[in-house]
């Protein structure tokens, strides 16, 4: 634990302990903004397997393009021969112990199952010095990670019991592990592992990153976790002065307090005390839970905020005092509810089509919700997804317009989300030949990205690229240029 410490001071950091808050990572320097604060390579990790986007992944970058699957388990696939290299100490046992499952268990192979065999295996190969352990990546920063055993429900139990034998079925050949500690693990992993996601911000796989997992949550983090490949990149968003607590976010921001304590006590097991949080109750916090998941104001000129008002009659606007009937606001959010039940039966049958009801959705939810809404911004989103996939890239543009402002709303201006989507929006501007928009587009989004993301990551370096070759584009055109705005 020592060279542990020793490693973290070097990177200008040290962690603390609090019996109301366990571990915490703190600042040893100050940080400035867009600074890595600290980078970390899974323990293990495992592409994801969902049935919207089932294409393979490869087991060590997540790239989908030009897989291989391994020749002998047949379950495992390699973008080509580096990342297989560099995943074969661990596959090679991994490897013989799947050949073993029989053809018809392959199915229950999910990623969470694979990724405990996975932990399993490395643990031995680091004992065996197959792979060598450091101070950073070794199997007692994952016994150290709280597993909550104690705050689960049976039902959450009885699924780890399961799973844990299972496991430990396919790891029979083992013969130090055994069924508690794998059920501890899965505990573990339920409230430590991490979403790993692309450049833009997709999920792609789950990794274990004891390290990062040190890191605790705030509604308004002063840094952001991004995913470079397979390592997990925190950078600052902010000036962060010596002392401090490092900060990110493990859930959607854009959310009442209310919905997001409840996540994080579902999830994490903790109430959530962050400067947003402390503000529940208070007028600030119940204007922006009524702005974030409240309905509008019944004249559409007014965007006021609704509450309820004292005799039940309905919702009251704060700015204007027009009230809306409650029996109107119910049957709307009922016509709703049925589209929405409809297009989610529809999807899981696989039918595509589903834009004709997102677009009669959106216009209830224009009619109901305030409109910076984050149920209308979600349709919105789904919205521009289909566009994007029907390449009807005027409707998309549109699209990408009408989110950014809500966007710049509901998410703090540094949320790398806000980047991704004007670099969306330049990209689609560019394309219809709106140079000089675009370039402001991508100013923005580099503006965004160069701190999230790093400006030494090939994601931004693409985009620096595209501003330049626009610039080249609008003088060639003799286009004026644009204000910095
Ligand atoms: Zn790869
Ligand atoms: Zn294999
Ligand atoms: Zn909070
Ligand atoms: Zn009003």
């Amino acid at each position: 634990m020592e060279d542990f410490h020793k490693a973290l001071n070097d990177k200008g950091l040290t962690v603390s302990s609090s019996p109301e808050k366990g571990r915490s990572l703190l600042t040893t320097r100050d940080f400035s903004p867009g600074e890595v604060i600290l980078s970390q390579e899974p323990y293990v990790s495992v592409p994801n397997r969902n049935s919207i986007d089932s294409r393979p992944k490869c087991e060590w970058c997540f790239s989908s393009s030009n897989l291989k699957k391994c020749s002998a388990c047949k379950v495992v696939w390699y973008c080509g021969r580096s990342c297989q290299t560099m995943d074969w100490k661990l596959h090679s046992l991994e490897c013989q112990v799947l050949c073993e499952v029989d053809k018809s268990r392959l199915t229950s192979l999910t990623p969470s199952i694979r990724l405990m065999v996975k932990l399993f295996l490395r643990r031995k190969l680091q004992k065996e010095k197959g792979i060598l352990s450091t101070s950073t990546d070794n199997y007692n920063l994952v016994e150290a990670l709280v597993s909550h055993m104690s705050d689960i429900n049976e039902e959450q139990l009885v699924s780890y019991a399961q799973m844990a034998n299972l496991v430990n079925l396919i790891l029979q050949s083992e013969p130090d592990v055994n069924i508690k500690e794998i059920a501890v693990n899965f505990s573990r992993l339920a409230c430590n592992a991490h979403t790993i996601c692309d450049a833009e911000l997709r999920p792609v796989g789950t990794g274990l990153y004891p390290v990062i997992s040190l890191i605790n949550h705030s509604c308004l983090p002063n840094s952001v976790l991004v995913f470079d490949g397979r390592v997990a990149v925190v950078r600052s968003l902010q000036y962060i002065p010596k002392g401090s607590e490092v900060l990110i976010s493990y859930i959607e921001t854009a959310a009442s307090t209310m919905t997001r304590q409840k996540s994080l006590k579902e999830q994490y097991f903790f109430t959530c005390t962050c400067t947003r949080c402390k503000e529940v109750g208070q007028h600030s916090d119940i204007r922006e839970s009524a702005i974030l998941e409240g309905y509008r104001c019944k004249d559409d000129n007014c965007i006021g905020f609704l509450l309820r008002d004292s005799e039940n009659k309905g919702f009251i606007c704060q700015q204007c005092g027009l009230l809306r009937d409650k029996e109107e606001v119910k049957s709307i959010a009922a016509e709703i509810k049925l589209l929405t039940e409809k297009v989610s039966t529809l999807s899981s049958e696989g039918k595509k089509d589903t834009r004709s009801i997102y677009t009669a959705i959106e216009k209830l939810q224009v009619k109901l919700c305030h409109p910076f809404s984050v149920n209308l911004m979600r349709t919105r989103e789904t919205l521009l997804k289909t566009y994007m996939e029907v390449q009807d890239w005027e409707q998309a543009l549109a699209y990408c317009r009408i989110i950014i402002p809500i966007y710049e709303r509901v998410y703090p201006s540094l949320h790398p989300l806000i980047g991704l989507q004007y670099y969306t929006c330049g990209k689609l501007e560019w394309f219809l030949g709106e140079t000089l928009e675009a370039i402001q587009s991508f100013t923005k989004a580099l503006g965004i990205l160069s701190i999230t993301h790093g400006t030494a990551t090939s994601f931004v370096k693409e985009l620096v690229l595209k501003l330049e070759e626009a610039h080249a584009e609008a003088s060639h055109k003799n286009l004026a240029p644009v204000r910095a705005t």
